[in-house]
Order: C-alpha cells, then sequence, then structure tokens
C-alpha cells in the first residue's frame, strides 16, 4: 500500500475540495489532494486559443461573492466586470434595462425600455431594496417556491417576466423553466443587485489557480483518479490504495453517485457556448445581452472582451453565444453559421466578419436541486464526509462556502 502521512484526503480538486484543503493547511492541518484530471479547477476552465480565453462555458464571478476570504485574492485576478442589468432584443429593437444607481449612462434608456412598465420598475426597486437589506439567513429561511412562481406572486407583468427574468435568470440557473428555487433567486438577485458579474484577466480559471497558491506543491496529486473507497482506504484506478486518517469526497455529484457506487443518477442543467473572434463590439455598454424573441435556440450573447479586454488580443473582440437546450435536453446539430445568423438578427447588425473558434457542451453545468440550500457537507461515516456545490448552492460560492464548512468541522 503506497503510504500518504497525512491527515485527510481530499478526493476532487475543483473549487470545494481546494476551499478545503487551502483552509485545513492554513489551520497547519495536513492533507493532499486528489484530482483525476491534469489541472484544478474542475467546472472552471480556461483554454488559450489564438490568444483568446474561452471558459469552457460562459459563466462569471459575481463581486459581491463573500465566501473564499483570503485565499481568493481578488486584487490579483484584475477583474473586468459587466454593467448591471442587460440588453433585451425581441429582434425588432434592442432596449437597454440597466441600474442607473449604479450606471448613471444608463438612466435614459432605462427609462425607456418598455419591456417593463414603470410599475414593473417600481417591483425591481422595491425588491432590490428589501434584498438588499435582507440577511442572508432570511433569504435562505423564507418559505420557498419555483422561482417563476415568485415572480408571478411579485406581480411583475407578463411582459417583464418573459423579456427579462426568464432570459436572464434562465441564463444564470440554465433553467428556462425558472422552476429553481425561489430562494436562490433572492439570493442572485440580491448578488447582482449589490456587485457586478465580472472576468479575471486570465480567465476564470484565474479563481481555483490563484487558490491552489496558498497549498504546497507536493499536496496536490492530478492525474490521480479515484477508483474507490474501500473501508478507511482510497483505491486509485492504478490500483494503488492510500489512507488517510478522513476522506473527504469533493466531487460533483454525478461523480460523488459512481464512487460510492450508488444506483441514483442525479439530474443535471447543461449549456453549450460558441465562440467567435470579431473585429467590432456591436454594443455600447459591456452588458449582457437576452434573445426576448421567445423563439431561437440563443439564450443570450455577450461580448467578453468588452467587459475584460484580456479576453481578446488587441484589435480583437471575442463574441459569446450561449444557447438553451431543447425540450429533450439535447443542443441539436446546429452549426455555427446557424447560431451566428441566429445572433445577427438579436443583434441587428451584421456579423459576416465573425470567425468561428471553438464551442463548448457541458452537460454537467449545474445540479438540479430539489430545495435550497443544503446541509453544506454531510458525514457519511465517522471517518467520511462530503462537499460540494449540491451540498449547498450551485455556484462558485456555494462551492466555496460548502469547502471551508467542511474544513471546519473537521478541525472541531
Ligand atoms: C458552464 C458553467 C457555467 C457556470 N456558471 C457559473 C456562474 O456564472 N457563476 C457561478 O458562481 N457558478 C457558475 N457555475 C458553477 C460553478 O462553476 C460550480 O458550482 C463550481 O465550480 C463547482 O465546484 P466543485 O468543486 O463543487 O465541483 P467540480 O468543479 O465539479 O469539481 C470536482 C472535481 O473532481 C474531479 N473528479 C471527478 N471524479 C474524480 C475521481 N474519481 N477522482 C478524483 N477526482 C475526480 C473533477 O475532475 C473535478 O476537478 C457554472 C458551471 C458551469 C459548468
Amino acid at each position: 500500500m503506497k503510504s500518504v502521512d497525512t491527515e485527510t484526503l481530499i478526493i476532487g480538486g475543483g473549487i470545494t475540495g481546494l476551499m478545503c484543503a487551502v483552509f485545513l493547511q492554513s489551520k497547519g492541518r495536513e492533507c493532499f489532494l486528489l484530482e483525476s484530471s491534469n489541472r484544478l479547477g474542475g467546472r472552471i476552465r480556461t483554454d488559450k486559443y489564438r490568444q483568446f480565453l474561452l471558459d469552457r462555458g460562459f459563466q462569471v464571478f459575481l463581486t459581491s461573492y463573500d465566501q473564499g476570504g483570503a485565499f481568493l485574492d481578488r486584487s490579483k485576478l484584475q477583474l473586468g466586470s459587466f454593467s448591471p442589468g442587460a440588453y433585451i432584443s425581441d429582434g425588432k429593437s434592442i432596449q437597454l434595462m440597466g441600474d442607473p444607481l449604479r450606471d448613471f449612462s444608463s438612466l435614459l434608456p432605462t427609462l425607456g425600455c418598455h419591456t417593463a412598465s414603470l410599475s414593473d420598475k417600481w417591483k425591481v426597486w422595491k425588491l432590490s431594496m428589501r434584498l438588499k437589506q435582507a440577511s442572508d439567513d432570511e433569504i435562505w429561511n423564507a418559505t420557498e417556491s419555483t422561482s417563476i412562481e415568485y415572480l408571478k406572486n411579485q406581480g411583475f407583468s407578463e411582459s417583464m417576466i418573459e423579456r427579462f427574468f426568464r432570459p436572464f435568470f434562465g441564463g444564470v440557473f440554465l433553467d428556462d423553466q425558472l422552476s429553481v428555487s425561489s430562494r436562490l433567486f433572492e439570493y442572485l438577485f440580491k448578488r447582482f443587485a449589490t456587485g457586478l458579474a465580472a472576468l479575471p484577466a486570465k480567465g476564470m480559471e484565474a479563481i481555483p489557480k490563484s487558490m491552489s497558491q496558498h497549498l504546497y506543491r507536493d499536496s496536490i496529486l492530478l492525474n490521480t483518479r479515484v477508483a474507490s473507497l474501500d473501508g478507511d482506504q482510497v483505491v486509485l484506478e492504478t490500483g494503488e490504495r492510500l489512507r488517510a486518517k478522513r476522506t473527504v469526497i469533493a466531487l460533483d455529484q454525478h461523480a460523488a453517485c459512481d464512487l460510492m457506487q450508488d444506483p441514483q443518477k442525479p439530474a443535471f442543467r447543461s449549456t453549450k457556448v460558441y465562440y467567435y473572434s470579431t473585429l467590432q463590439c456591436a454594443l455600447k455598454h459591456p452588458a449582457i445581452m437576452l434573445n426576448s424573441t421567445g423563439r431561437g435556440r440563443i439564450q443570450h450573447l455577450c461580448f467578453p472582451s468588452k467587459a475584460q479586454p484580456a479576453y481578446a488580443p488587441a484589435g480583437y473582440h471575442l463574441a459569446s453565444v450561449t444557447l438553451s437546450p431543447m425540450a429533450d435536453g439535447s443542443f441539436g446539430d446546429l452549426d455555427a453559421d446557424s447560431v451566428r445568423e441566429e445572433a445577427e438578427d438579436l443583434l441587428q447588425l451584421g456579423t459576416s466578419d465573425w470567425e468561428f473558434l471553438k464551442s463548448y457542451q457541458v452537460p454537467r453545468a449545474l445540479p438540479q436541486m430539489q430545495s435550497i440550500p443544503g446541509p453544506g457537507f454531510l458525514q457519511l461515516k465517522e471517518n467520511l464526509w462530503q462537499a460540494g456545490d449540491h451540498l449547498s448552492y450551485p455556484s462558485i460560492n456555494g462551492a466555496l462556502y460548502s469547502g471551508q464548512l467542511v474544513a471546519e468541522k473537521l478541525i472541531d
């Protein structure tokens, strides 16, 4: 048996496992991080392709996230941010629904945005005031319904729900039905109202990379897939066996079920993004554009390089177009030209200079959860623990929270 002289083995080098490891080591506790792939970061990956930064699935870091502490040095991430709010395209006109209190230049377009009635704008303002005052505990303990029921109960107009909330939060939750818990809606609405959606200068993967700087190099074992658990032993796919006093499973829910030979197949939300290079950014503000036509396959599009110039080489912009899955969960066989043509309809501008770079389909992007938040972590046996975004709430912040919480319990 390979002997690992450590107190804790952490299986999975995504944000949850990383947070657990850096926290334990910061308290002088030894641990090893076992990661099956050749990089840390899990679902947060960035590829450099022809000098463009391509995240594997469009995702953002909200500056109002409160987890990660000193292990997530935001100044080193050099965040570039999107404007609050979004462009709304109905295929005939483009409106800007901004937040004039934070971006004064959006005042006039926002006042003129006819997707939202005066009463909708008042309700958005009231909701953001209420949620800004509410503690996270109050939000997590509020009565739970689906987000769509919640929005209807708040009295928003059909136009506001269908043209703004559904495409916007459908993109955030990867759930066009808005069947996700109203608690997550309130939590993220508050985060969007108090922070900005941002991208690090070296891509989203800079987040796990910067966290890993806090770990002892020799405590990270890459290309190390755990095949099974056998009592207090961790069995690698190579057949080697490791033993530690405690083991933390910090895997996505699917991999965790596989490892524990649990026959249940957890449900996930999926996404697909197409990236293009272009010479011009068609939008004045660095805001996301929502598809509010009620048709087509595009959920939203944006120019990440407008928010974070480092995403494209000098003289170019990066266009990112995210699709919704079809009713059967698949993405069909849309080719990059058809996606570009649909984007052209939304932007109402020619896209002939767009050159397709790459697309990424992510079948297991976000876990589907019945109720949110989860318990944060689970103690499965005396020496076996489990953490992950599926045990808190699906997001980077949720993964950070879960990783730290389980580490604190191990130290107790
Ligand atoms: C396309 C997409 C868009 C998203 N958008 C956002 C967003 O905008 N904002 C936001 O906050 N969050 C977003 N998220 C969610 C966020 O990225 C995740 O919640 C978070 O990264 C989950 O981290 P984790 O460590 O819990 O899990 P994971 O990142 O899944 O980490 C699990 C790790 O375990 C490893 N592993 C698997 N099996 C084994 C094994 N047998 N042995 C060893 N290692 C193994 C995997 O390789 C992986 O590194 C998005 C996610 C995706 C995919």
